[in-house]
């Protein structure tokens, strides 16, 4: 086989085992990620009932304001009442009288169940609370375990990455780019191995003249398809 293509092939794959940290690493940091959004969401949604509580507070001053002048009203309509005279006078008052109360008890029903409101808020305040408590405990653990997986995941990749570094000295610089150029399109299929005829690139047969080409291997040989550098595969 051409040393050239040779060398690519092992550049190829090293290029591919070097790729394989990618995911691996993004797992790691998902997972920290992952608790971290939580945490921020946890606090957010602290924060928002917090402004209720503050809005509801706003409320339910408003309502005591209103509870203190219907009150007003029913102690001024109380002692004009001695000063009446007829009995539609009296009649009329007393319905005002009747409205003032039931405007005074929809208020009391009114300000309860902002109260309630607010205390369900802290509640909930209070549970997101601890769920931070345990989440900030979870972040701590998977930092300290992410430091260890990241660090042992770099050892072996810089022993991948010093392997490919003394392989690209090796190779003539015309040689790399050329790799380099299709695998800025083609990624980790620039090398592909044909089988039974076929790129395994783009999946497509390649002819008699182009397969007894890549057999032959005296010189590089791409797909007349889709660019990438064939080689046979040992099947
Ligand atoms: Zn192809």
């Amino acid at each position: 086989m051409n040393k050239h293509l040779k060398q690519l092939i092992e550049l190829s794959d090293l290029d591919k085992s070097i790729d394989e940290f990618i995911p691996e690493e993004e797992r790691i940091n998902g997972a920290l990620n992952d608790l971290v959004a939580e945490r921020e969401k946890a606090s957010r949604q602290i924060d928002e009932l917090e402004n209720l509580i503050v809005d509801t507070s706003y409320k339910i001053d408003k309502q005591e304001t209103a509870l203190v002048e219907h009150r007003d009203k029913i102690a001024r309509h109380e002692s004009k009442s001695e000063s009446l005279k007829t009995e539609r006078e009296i009649k009329a008052l007393g319905i005002e009288q009747d409205i003032a109360k039931e405007q005074i008890n929809f208020i009391n029903d009114e300000i309860e169940r902002l109260q309630k409101s607010q205390e369900d808020s802290r509640a909930k305040i209070a549970d997101l609370k601890s769920r931070i408590a345990a989440i900030e405990n979870d972040i701590k653990q998977a930092k300290s375990e992410s430091k260890e997986a990241l660090a042992s995941l770099a050892d072996r990749k810089e022993v991948l990455l010093a392997n490919r570094a003394k392989l690209v000295e090796d190779i003539p610089q015309k040689v790399f780019a050329f790799y380099e150029k299709i695998r800025r399109w083609a990624g980790n299929r620039a090398v592909a191995p044909v089988k039974k005829q076929a790129c395994y690139s783009c999946f497509m047969k390649i002819s008699d003249k182009v397969y007894g080409e890549v057999i032959a291997s005296s010189e590089i040989v791409t797909c007349p398809n889709c660019g990438c550098i064939l080689y046979v595969a040992q099947e």
